[in-house]
This record gives structure tokens, C-alpha cells and sequence, in this order.
């Protein structure tokens, strides 16, 4: 789906269209977004478009979605994309670095903010496009584990829309009473039905566990994603981020939600009512369904997704998870239970692991070897300020790169 045909009827129409800014163009929620984009051009406009590090790819949804304005974190990729974009002659600002990210995430012309940045690097702009008012799309699942508390706040505060993209949360979303809004307890739910498909490890022994390649585990059987939340959908930390995320988002305890792992993520999650009603949203797992929902609500929109077939799907299974073979999910309902700074510090330590683990500095069990560790290292507080927060994130990071160092040393001194 990677986009490169320059799009004439891509215009800069003001009239009644909404703005538009994703931030993480260029990843896999940020691709999908842009293919349901692409199919309404008179209803959403492009006010800015960012990444990491990747000036091709930008440059190339530059030229199709022509917003007015890109960003890159990274100065140097910034200044050639910027020198891409003068060749061309495009009217389109290039920006750079977080005060980039944050000038679009807050923009006058954006009613309409993506938050489809990977890990705790997202937390500030969104939080930004939370403070501005903005309806704001939530894949970063990372910000509300790392400060769910701060978002809810200032969501409410704020005036603004968060509505999870998530595909898990979005269904759970669809299947609130009516004038539901995050953050809040419905009190007439009883409990929600977090689905899983249980990731390409599902039927894997313990033992094989141990020589897991990052190729094998980013080869998801049911969606295609970046490469950290594929490693995490591997070790099932991405369920535990996504039972935070869920309690903050339904304002339900980590004991009101349920994990079931449902290999063919066909139910994308469902949620029990008191009088014993329960309800699901079901799909074809892609991710332009969650996104066209959020985009549109309360009004829908056409996805591109195909129709869903019951009878090839034939049937739908259920079992829990096993959290002995898979500790990060035992590790991550420590945290949503222990509450304060530990999701952050949780968060973190699995940041660096996943980031060694990708880089073969560490091995797949490791994983939550380094999370635990770390999580036994800093004592959680419960102070809820921002401040407090990324402190505990900074050390957490720290404590983690050094006990990986440290392993790599005492490995090297066994070697030799
Ligand atoms: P990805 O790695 O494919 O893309 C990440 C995007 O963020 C890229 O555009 C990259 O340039 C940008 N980016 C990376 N690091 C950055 C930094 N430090 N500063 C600014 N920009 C940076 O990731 P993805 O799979 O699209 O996931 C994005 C978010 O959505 C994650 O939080 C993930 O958990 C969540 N999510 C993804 C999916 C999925 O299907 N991919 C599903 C549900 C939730
Ligand atoms: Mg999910």
C-alpha cells in the first residue's frame, strides 16, 4: 500500500472538509490512515503529515496529499526533504525536531489529529493535540499506559475527542451505550472481553521460545504492523499495554476486564452488560475499519475493507492466555493492578528490551527478564504529575540499558 502515484484531485479544498494531521504518516496505522483518507478527498483535508527518519516515503505522500506542511524529527532528513520538496516546487513547509511535531499536532486548520507515532516518543504531541482540543485518534497506545491519568484529564478538561484506534478498543468503543465518552465508568458495564489472537507463538513450547529470530517474531499470523508492536503482539506485552489502555479509556479496573486469546481475530473485542447482555463488533482484522470508524464517528464512512465471510471463517475459538510461557502479560497486570508511575517504568523497560531484542543484543525470553528487573529496581510512585512520570520513564530507560550492557559483558567474559 505504499503510495507513489502523485494524486491530481488531491487539492487543498477548504469547504466544509475537516483538517487533517497524522503524525507517523509514513508507519502501518499511518499508511492505513492515508488509504482512508484517499477515498474521501471531499470530506478531509491534509494539514501536515510527519516521521521519524524516512524522507522517501514522506517526500512520496508529499506529492500524493500535497498538506501544507511535513515534518521530521530528525533535523539532517529534514533539510532533504525540504531540498526534495524545492526541486519539485511543491508549496508545502518543511519542519523539524518535537517543536515541529507539536506546531502541527496543535494547528489552527487540524480538527482531526492521528496519533499513530510508535512508543513514548508520541506522548507529548499528543498530548499537545489533547490540550488544543483536537478529536484525537489514539493508536499510540504507549502515551495512556505511560500518563493515562494526565490524557483523561486533560481530555476532559480540554474539550477534546479521544477516540481509540486501537482495533480491540474501537470495538469496545462501539459496543458503549449511547453518549459514552473516554474516561468515564459506564455503570451499566459490567465487564469487558479484551481479545487476543495469542501472536504467531500461540502453540510454541516454552523450550522454543528461547531461539525466537526477530523475523519469526514480527511475522504476525493476522496483521501486518511495524516492527515493535509485532514483537510485542509476540511476547503478549501489546495485551498488557492494551489492558491499560483499556482501563483508562472504559474507566474500568484491571479485574473488570478479561483477556481471551481468539486466534482467528475475527470478535475484535466484546463488552458484558448487568443485565447479562454481551456485545461484539466483529471484522475482517484491518486496521482501515478501527481508523475509518474513529475518522467518521458518529457517522460512517466507506473503508476499503472487504466484507466478512462467516462461513470462511467457519468458526470462532476461545482459551486464555498462558502466562507462564508468556510473563510480560503477567508482568503488565502487576502494573495496571500496582497503578502510579509502574505502567510507565513497565512501558519503558519493555521499549529498550524490544529495541535489543530487534537489534539481536538480547534474546526473545530476555524480553521480560530486563522488564522485571527494572520494574524491581525503581520503586513506583504515586504521584500522577507529567514530571513524575517521565522522570520514572528516564530512569526506568536508564536502568534497563545498563543491566543489558551488563549481560552482554558478563556473555562476552563466558565467551572468552
Ligand atoms: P510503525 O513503526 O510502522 O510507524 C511508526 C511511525 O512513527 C513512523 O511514521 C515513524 O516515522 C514515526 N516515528 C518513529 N519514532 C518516532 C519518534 N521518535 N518521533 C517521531 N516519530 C517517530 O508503527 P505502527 O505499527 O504504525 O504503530 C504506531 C502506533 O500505533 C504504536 O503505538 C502501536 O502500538 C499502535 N498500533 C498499531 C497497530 C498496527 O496495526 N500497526 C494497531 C494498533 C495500535
Ligand atoms: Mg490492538
Amino acid at each position: 500500500m505504499t503510495i507513489t502515484e502523485p494524486n491530481k484531485s488531491w487539492e487543498r479544498l477548504d469547504h466544509g472538509s475537516r483538517g487533517v494531521t497524522v503524525l507517523g504518516s509514513t508507519g502501518s496505522i499511518g499508511i492505513n490512515t492515508l488509504d482512508v483518507l484517499a477515498r474521501h478527498p471531499d470530506r478531509y483535508r491534509i494539514v501536515a503529515l510527519t516521521a521519524n527518519t524516512q524522507v522517501d516515503r514522506l517526500f512520496d505522500q508529499c506529492q500524493r496529499f500535497l498538506p501544507q506542511k511535513a515534518v521530521m524529527l530528525d533535523s539532517r532528513a529534514a533539510a532533504r526533504l525540504k531540498e526534495k520538496i524545492r526541486n519539485q516546487k511543491l508549496d508545502i513547509d518543511v519542519l523539524s525536531g518535537a517543536d515541529g511535531l507539536n506546531a502541527v499536532a496543535t494547528h489552527p486548520r487540524s480538527h482531526i489529529v492521528v496519533a499513530a507515532i510508535v512508543g513514548a516518543a508520541g506522548l507529548l504531541p499528543t498530548l499537545n493535540a489533547v490540550r488544543a482540543g483536537k478529536r484525537v485518534l489514539l493508536a499510540n497506545k504507549e502515551s495512556l499506559v505511560v500518563s493515562g491519568h494526565v490524557f483523561i484529564e486533560e481530555a476532559q478538561r480540554c474539550g477534546a475527542e479521544l477516540l481509540p484506534v486501537d482495533s480491540e478498543h474501537n470495538a469496545i468503543f462501539q459496543c458503549m451505550p449511547d453518549g459514552f465518552s473516554a474516561g468515564t465508568a459506564a455503570p451499566s458495564v459490567r465487564r469487558i472481553f479484551l481479545t487476543c489472537s495469542g501472536g504467531p507463538f500461540r502453540g510454541s513450547s516454552q523450550e522454543s521460545l528461547v531461539s525466537v529470530t526477530p523475523e519469526q517474531a514480527c511475522a504476525h499470523p493476522n496483521w501486518v504492523m511495524g516492527r515493535k508492536i509485532s514483537v510485542d503482539s509476540a511476547t503478549l506485552m501489546n495485551k498488557g499495554l492494551e489492558l491499560i489502555e483499556a482501563c483508562w479509556l472504559f474507566g474500568v479496573s484491571p479485574d473488570q476486564i478479561e483477556i481471551i486469546i481468539h486466534p482467528q481475530s475475527v470478535i475484535h473485542s466484546l463488552v458484558e452488560y448487568i443485565d447479562g447482555s454481551v456485545l461484539a463488533q466483529l471484522g475482517n482484522p484491518d486496521m482501515r475499519t478501527p481508523i475509518a470508524h474513529a475518522l467518521a464517528w458518529p457517522e460512517r464512512i466507506e473503508s476499503g475493507v472487504k466484507s466478512l465471510n462467516l462461513l470462511e471463517v467457519a468458526r470462532l475459538d476461545f482459551e486464555s492466555p498462558d502466562l507462564t510461557r508468556f510473563p510480560c502479560l503477567r508482568l503488565a497486570y502487576d502494573a495496571a493492578r500496582g497503578g502510579g508511575t509502574m505502567p510507565a517504568i513497565l512501558n519503558a523497560a519493555n521499549e529498550v528490551a524490544v529495541q535489543a531484542f530487534l537489534d539481536r543484543r538480547i534474546g526473545f525470553t530476555d524480553i521480560p527478564l530486563v522488564i522485571e528487573h527494572v520494574l524491581s529496581e525503581i520503586p513506583a510512585s504515586h504521584d500522577n504529575r507529567l514530571e513524575v512520570v517521565l522522570s520514572d520513564d528516564m530512569r526506568a530507560r536508564d536502568v534497563a540499558v545498563n543491566f543489558i550492557a551488563s549481560r552482554e559483558r558478563r556473555v562476552s567474559q563466558g565467551a572468552t
